[in-house]
């Protein structure tokens, strides 16, 4: 629980960078070729209402969620484009999305039972066929095995040119894989357009993602699905930028005598007299627990190092010999003044995830200020 006013740790969320990622994100993908806004996990903490008025602005004409609500936040934020599921929904969730105009992946029957049922009862519906192609394994249809086909065949009859679009998502990008992986699609899309009765030109046919997109590995697809690029997790060499500052504030500043210890469990011991500040931020706000005695925090412009474990609402960083450090100063957990790459680089040696992990906990659990 934060007051707004006065929060304890906040999200900066950077609109201009947001717009410059898009801008050169844009810029690679190849001609002809469509480009779709991830918007998922609440725009990867960034919120829906600040991107969405950047998609739309550079004509950005496909957008993808994975809940109903935030499709309803896209909607309410003007997008009346399309709309797509990058999951498989239940069918409550399917009937309940149907006033927002969701395009849903039908990977089962069931799924195009449930569909089928819907479109009889006068719904329009456009749903995609997610392949597996032997890669995530999550929920797209498997057509290597006689089951899976014979159950792409039963969805085909279910819902015939109600399916608008075949699709996959890639499991790993690394070249080879990435070779392998868009070579078997091909072959799997190609042997449901041999059932009819569906026909190519009027389908979309989609795979890749942000990886796919900078990739040198040259790859079949109708439209590119991209979060990381647009929040500047990827190829900071190319001038993509980091979109979210997270930031806290000095609460108290105290010194403290060598072989004094801190934190729980007592996992760092003061070999010297240090000045410790402690920050409003902890584990609560997304500072993972495991990230203790590593990483700094940029206090009046310095790294200053985190020291013991991570506490529930709190954060001890040494601050000894830097002057004119005062109690409401602010404190840098993650971006700010520092570049991307440097940022990249330490929040994953500090926290030992992906910045997408961090940015979808940090963004969703602490207040935002839109800059
Ligand atoms: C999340 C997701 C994407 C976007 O991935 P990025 O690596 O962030 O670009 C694309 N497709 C699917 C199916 C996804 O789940």
């Amino acid at each position: 629980m934060t007051d707004p006013a006065i929060p304890d740790a906040w999200c900066e969320v950077h609109r201009d960078r947001i717009d410059a990622n898009i801008r050169i994100a844009l810029g690679l993908v190849p001609k002809g070729r469509r480009f779709c806004a991830v918007l998922k996990a609440d725009a990867y903490g960034h919120g829906i209402a600040t991107v969405v008025p950047l998609v739309r602005a550079h004509g950005i004409d496909c957008i993808a969620i994975t809940s109903n609500a935030e499709a309803r936040a896209v909607r309410a934020a003007g997008y009346g484009g399309q709309l797509i599921r990058l999951r498989a929904a239940t069918p409550i969730e399917t009937r309940a999305a149907l006033p927002d105009r969701v395009e849903e992946q039908v990977g089962t029957v069931e799924a195009a039972d449930n569909l089928a049922t819907l479109k009889a009862s006068g719904a329009p519906v456009r749903a995609h066929l997610p392949l597996n192609a032997m890669g995530m394994s999550r929920d797209g249809l498997e057509i290597e095995t006689e089951d899976g086909r014979a159950a792409c065949r039963a969805i085909l009859d279910r819902l015939g040119d109600s399916i608008t679009a075949i699709c996959t998502h890639f499991p790993s990008n690394v070249p080879d894989q990435l070779r392998a992986s868009a070579t078997r699609f091909q072959q799997h899309a190609d042997w449901v357009l041999n059932q009819g009765p569906l026909i190519r030109e009027n389908l979309l046919i989609h795979a890749g993602s942000s990886l796919t997109l900078v990739s040198d590995e040259p790859v079949e697809t109708d439209m590119y699905r991209c979060g990381a690029l647009l929040y500047g997790i990827l190829k900071p060499d190319w001038r993509f930028q980091t979109t979210m500052t997270l930031k806290t504030r000095v609460v108290s500043i105290g010194d403290y005598p060598a072989g004094a210890t801190v934190g729980y469990d007592r996992t760092f011991v003061l070999d010297s007299p240090r000045r410790l500040a402690c920050l409003s931020i902890g584990y609560a706000n997304g500072i993972r627990r495991a990230g203790h005695n590593c990483g700094t925090a940029l206090i009046g412009g310095h790294e200053s190092p985190i020291l013991g474990r991570i506490s529930m609402n709190t954060t001890v960083a040494d601050v000894t010999g830097l002057d004119g450090i005062s109690i409401g100063d602010p404190a840098v957990i993650f971006g700010g003044p520092r570049d991307t790459a440097t940022s990249l680089e330490q929040a994953e040696a500090q926290f030992g995830t992906i910045i997408a992990d961090l940015y979808t906990d940090w963004g969703q659990r602490n207040h935002r200020i839109i800059r």
